[in-house]
């Protein structure tokens, strides 16, 4: 019975973000569960190429910038259209800024802000009207920064961007839950990507993993497989809720 509830068998999955980091790990994760998984990101060669990669023809690549609402609406509109629904979404697009607040310019905060927060809102509501009469699920990756402000690394817009889906994730359930659209997000802790070396003097990463109790980062698979659950019926009385994935970071 638990093993029937992890499978994901005729599901249709979408990833923002899904090329690389933690969405390629999510969209590997769904994939070996059963779904169909529709990777949705900007970059059209690393989006083929990524989906080219799975030997099991369930994977495809679709072109979305979440900043363009009318992107997201074709994206989504365009998915329905080729699968009959949505049942799956996940939003792991994002991008990081690490610049003390009295030297950000107005456009990089409004950037951080229109990627991580408007751009998972405005996915989570377009999957939504896509849903099937069945439900769905929704998992946006929010982050660890989303509930305590990590001052240090000079980030203001990454956490208010991230505190942003966190509410926007509880709103969105309360909404959603009548739809039977569970709707979660995964908080991790630092993980080793792209988006962690960007930019990012060496020394920090030694900093975080010395102030992780695990004393050592993420892995994205890590994030991965606690994803996979929450899109499953494993997880079928969850809503709502904000899972850190953190090695213990903010237990501090
Ligand atoms: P990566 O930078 O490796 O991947 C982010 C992906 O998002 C890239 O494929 C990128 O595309 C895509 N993307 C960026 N902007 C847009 C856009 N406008 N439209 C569509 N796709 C876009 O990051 P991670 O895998 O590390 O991060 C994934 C998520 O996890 C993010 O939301 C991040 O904030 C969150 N997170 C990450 C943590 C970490 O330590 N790594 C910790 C906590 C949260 P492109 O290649 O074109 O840039």
């Amino acid at each position: 019975m638990y093993r029937e509830l992890l499978d994901l068998t005729g599901r249709i999955a979408v990833v923002t973000g899904g090329s690389r980091g933690i969405g390629l790990a999510v969209v590997t994760a769904l994939e070996e569960f059963g779904a169909h998984v529709v990777i949705a990101d900007l970059l059209d060669d690393a989006g083929a190429a990524a989906a080219a990669s799975f030997p099991s023809g369930r994977v495809e690549y679709a072109h979305l910038d979440v900043t363009d609402a009318a992107s997201v609406e074709q994206t989504f509109a365009g998915i329905a259209e080729r699968h009959g629904a949505v049942d799956i979404l996940v939003t792991s697009a994002g991008i990081a800024n690490h610049q003390p607040s009295l030297e950000l310019e107005r456009e990089t905060w409004d950037r951080v802000l229109a990627v991580n927060a408007t751009g998972t809102f405005w996915c989570a509501r377009e999957a939504a009207r896509h849903m099937g009469s069945r439900g769905g699920s929704i998992v946006a990756i929010g982050s660890m920064s989303g509930e305590l402000a990590n001052a240090p690394q000079r980030q203001a817009a990454y956490n208010a961007s991230k505190g942003a889906v966190h509410l926007a994730v509880k709103s969105l359930a309360i909404e959603f839950a009548e739809q039977n659209i569970r709707v979660n997000a995964v908080a991790p802790g630092y993980v080793g990507t792209e988006l962690t070396k960007d930019g990012v003097p060496s020394d920090w990463w030694d900093d975080w993993v010395r102030r992780t109790p695990m004393a050592r980062l993420g892995r994205p698979e890590e994030i991965a497989s606690l994803v996979a659950f929450l899109a499953s019926d494993a997880a079928s009385y969850m809503t709502g809720s904000i899972v850190l994935v953190d090695g213990g970071y903010s237990a501090w």
